[in-house]
């Protein structure tokens, strides 16, 4: 009888701690089902333990039970008239004279408007802008285009391998193929996109950027008209009067090849030290060339009856020269101090 004894007084411990923990009357309700349930209530299980007491026991046993059931349910009745009277807190007012919350607008990346520039002036010209996947196969990236394996050529456009046949793309030249491919010509298209090489990183070079590349097949296709197109294209982003010049050079994929300077934006060819053109007066813009028949070839157009041109230009040195940026990998450190030099005109 003394256990029982005790247990009645832990019980009543028991549900005084827990009541003083309630908050809300959902948890209020649980104690009650906890202590006075009628299936597992702790209290009712006490009242059960009662048939097991010799009879002299049982009407104390019985009186302390009642007695603590009272409590129970009179402390409970207290708490919930309590709870309701708890007001809820007052309505948040609104401080008109805090400073608001300044609205930053986000821009466009300055490559991409300066890409948006490039297809504005050659969507004008008539051409068609074309993409293609980033992954490409060695025989689209260099075989289609004249560079047979262990081809030297293809040393300068070295890049990263996925499988030996994978392989992330060193030009926007592939797609050139695709379009061929798939489409008879006239063609005149540009292919805008990102390009990678194993290239250690300085100020003038990085192993992803972006590049144009422009392709152009049609009867009686010629180097003039390659010649004209990139003057108008080069003197409508870097103003009327920028000399342009072309030198021979060589590519895998074009015969003839040639590389296309503009004059120096900076020191216009006046300044012997200058750091942007090295005193030369000139800055390489661009690679060019007639389409080598093989190219044409590759893909069933006969050389004899079409003949095209294409050209290819990296966009953040294109982008370097016309804004004066000394450092290409500021395009990629996201300094809003830079990006937000560059807005949508
Ligand atoms: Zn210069």
């Amino acid at each position: 009888m003394k256990d029982l004894l005790k247990e009645i007084e832990d019980c009543r411990q028991n549900f005084s701690q827990s009541l003083e923990k309630i908050r809300d009357k959902a948890s209020l309700e649980e104690i009650r089902a906890l202590f006075l349930g009628r299936k597992r209530g702790k209290v009712t299980a006490l009242f059960d333990q009662i048939k097991n007491l010799p009879p002299e026991d049982r009407p104390l046993i019985g009186q302390k039970l009642n007695d603590l059931k009272k409590e129970i349910i009179a402390a409970l009745q207290k708490k919930e008239i309590e709870l309701s009277e708890i007001k809820e807190a007052p309505e948040e007012k609104i401080d008109l004279t805090l400073p608001g919350k300044k609205r930053y607008l986000g821009s466009p990346h300055p490559i991409m408007l300066f890409l948006e520039e490039i297809e504005r002036i050659f969507l004008e010209m008539g051409f068609v802008v074309e993409q293609g996947p980033e992954i490409e196969t060695d025989y689209y990236n260099f075989e289609a285009l004249n560079f047979p394996p262990y081809h030297p050529a293809r040393d300068s456009w070295d890049t990263l391998y996925i499988k030996d046949d994978l392989l992330l793309r060193t030009h926007t030249s592939p797609v050139q193929i695709r379009v061929m491919e798939k489409q008879r010509p006239p063609i005149r298209i540009i292919v805008p996109g990102r390009v990678f090489r194993r290239e250690a990183i300085d100020p003038t070079h990085l192993p992803m950027f972006y590049q144009v590349e422009g392709l152009v097949v049609d009867e009686g296709v010629t180097f003039a008209h390659l010649k004209g197109t990139l003057e108008y294209f080069l003197r409508a982003l870097f103003g009327e009067k920028t000399k342009v010049r072309f030198r021979p050079s060589f590519f895998p994929f074009t015969e003839p090849s040639a590389e296309v300077d503009i004059e120096c934006t900076v020191c216009r060819g006046q300044n012997p030290s200058c750091p942007v053109c090295g005193g030369s007066g000139w800055k390489e813009v661009l690679g060019a060339g007639m389409v080598d028949p093989q190219v044409l070839k590759n893909v069933n157009i006969d050389p004899e009856r079409y003949s095209g041109w294409a050209f290819g230009l990296g966009i953040e040195r294109t982008a370097m020269l016309l804004y004066g940026i000394n450092d290409m990998r500021l395009f990629y450190e996201n300094d809003l101090r830079f990006l937000t030099q560059f807005r949508r005109k």
